[in-house]
């Protein structure tokens, strides 16, 4: 795999990190991944948009520009010969020689990007549904800031596979706030669409953005307040929306089928038209 560091596309062999960078020793760097059909990016200027904002709340330079950030993903693309798949960027506040908490002053900026190929169409667990387990939400503060500080995550997924399931919603006072790595979703027997509203408590998803507006454009009804795991429980479908997932139905929550335990209607339908109507504004 070619991949692409401080200016240098080179083989991933030949892509070092100083141990000094901050992003290793402090998880001092923010994220984003944006998702590639058919060789293009989908929904990107959303994903730029948010690392500008996460750059901006942790004073992080970008050291190039949107454009620019635009024309690296898409020579990986082209140099990886990717189809379908993801490409992973990240911007740490760089090597700062030594280990301080304090920034450094004058300190460039690491930045790399890598593609990843994966099938994101046809995938067994948009097809089948996946289950989750419930576990406390025991992140940081900032969960709208997409830094590289995933450990919470890490450790909830990790729960949910010892468990048996696929992913972990997170608790937080009683309701959920988000997946390990995706927005959380649960429809009402009456058909309307509920998830968490954008605090500082979730990461704004670029994902959850463009399926609000798919939904109500669908005129599907949607309502933006806090939900129970136990309202999850008895609700008539449930869904996760992430870059790389669209979106994957659940159909089990801490052993609890949801609706008839299968993927719901509104669940793949939005999955269809988000499917749909991203790979014809693909760029
Ligand atoms: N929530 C969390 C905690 C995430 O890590 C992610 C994606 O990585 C999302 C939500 C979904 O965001 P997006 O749709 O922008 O990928």
């Amino acid at each position: 795999r070619i991949v692409y560091i401080n200016g240098e596309y080179v083989p991933e062999s030949e892509a070092k990190v100083s141990i000094f960078d901050r992003g290793f020793l402090f998880s001092d760097a923010v994220y984003e991944v944006t998702a590639v059909l058919d060789g293009k990016l989908i929904d990107n200027a959303g994903h730029l948009a948010r690392l500008e904002r996460s750059c901006a709340e942790l004073e992080l330079t970008l050291p190039v520009s949107g454009d620019q950030l635009t024309e690296i993903q898409r020579e990986l693309i082209k140099r990886n010969g990717l189809t379908e798949g993801g490409i992973y960027l990240q911007l740490s506040r760089g090597n700062a020689g030594d280990r301080d908490f304090a920034f450094p002053e004058n300190t460039a900026p690491t930045l790399v990007l890598f593609s990843q190929a994966r099938a994101l169409i046809d995938c067994p667990k948009a097809a089948k549904g996946m289950k989750v387990i419930s576990i406390p939400d025991i992140r940081w503060k900032r969960r709208d800031i997409k830094t590289v500080g995933l450990l919470a995550p890490c450790l909830a997924k990790q729960a949910a596979l010892a468990a048996g399931a696929s992913d972990a919603w997170l608790i937080e006072e009683g309701y959920v706030t988000e997946g390990s790595s995706n927005n959380a979703y649960i429809v009402t027997e009456q058909g309307k669409i509920i998830t968490r509203p954008l605090s500082n408590d979730i990461l704004h998803g670029i994902t959850r953005a463009s399926l609000l507006q798919l939904a109500e454009d669908a005129q599907l009804e949607v309502e933006e307040r806090n939900f129970t795991i136990e309202e999850a429980y008895a609700a008539k479908e449930a869904f996760v929306s992430s870059a790389t997932t669209f979106v994957w139905p659940v159909i089990e929550i801490d052993g609890q089928a949801i609706g008839e335990g299968k993927p719901g209607p509104i669940a793949q339908k939005l999955r269809e038209i988000y499917i749909k109507v991203a790979q014809a504004a693909a760029v």
